[in-house]
């Protein structure tokens, strides 16, 4: 079960996305994420006396979506980081080409001279 990796935040963001479209759906392991998730803050809070009047629900959909929306930050970081090393990458090509295509091309017109001139020799 993917609870403990999630409360741990060690889920990628694919991985997280599921499993918390999952739980939505699914009864049973809700209940067991309520119950990982109580006592996941009840050893955070041992010592805090506001122990007593929390709401387990309200906190355990705060902190998913707090979670989803970080999620989502970083998979468009992802995408970011993607985008602009695509576009670093054809910037470096695009200079590539511009700098070795005239030699590619002046090295075929030298090649084209030689031979036209070695024909003209014979
Ligand atoms: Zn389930």
């Amino acid at each position: 079960m993917l609870i403990r990796p999630y409360l741990d935040d060690e889920l990628r963001p694919k991985a997280c996305s599921e499993f918390l479209a999952h739980v939505q759906n699914c009864e049973e392991c809700r209940r067991e994420l309520e119950n990982s998730f109580i006592v996941e803050y009840a050893l955070q809070y041992l010592d805090d006396d506001k122990i007593d009047n929390f709401d387990i629900k309200e906190l355990l959909d705060e902190s998913i979506v707090q979670r989803e929306r970080r999620m989502k930050r970083r998979q468009i970081l992802t995408v970011l980081t993607w985008l602009s090393i695509i576009v670093m990458g054809a910037v470096i090509a695009g200079i590539l080409v511009r700098l070795l295509l005239p030699e590619v091309f002046s090295y075929a017109v030298d090649v084209f001279h030689d031979i036209s001139s070695s024909y003209n020799l014979n």
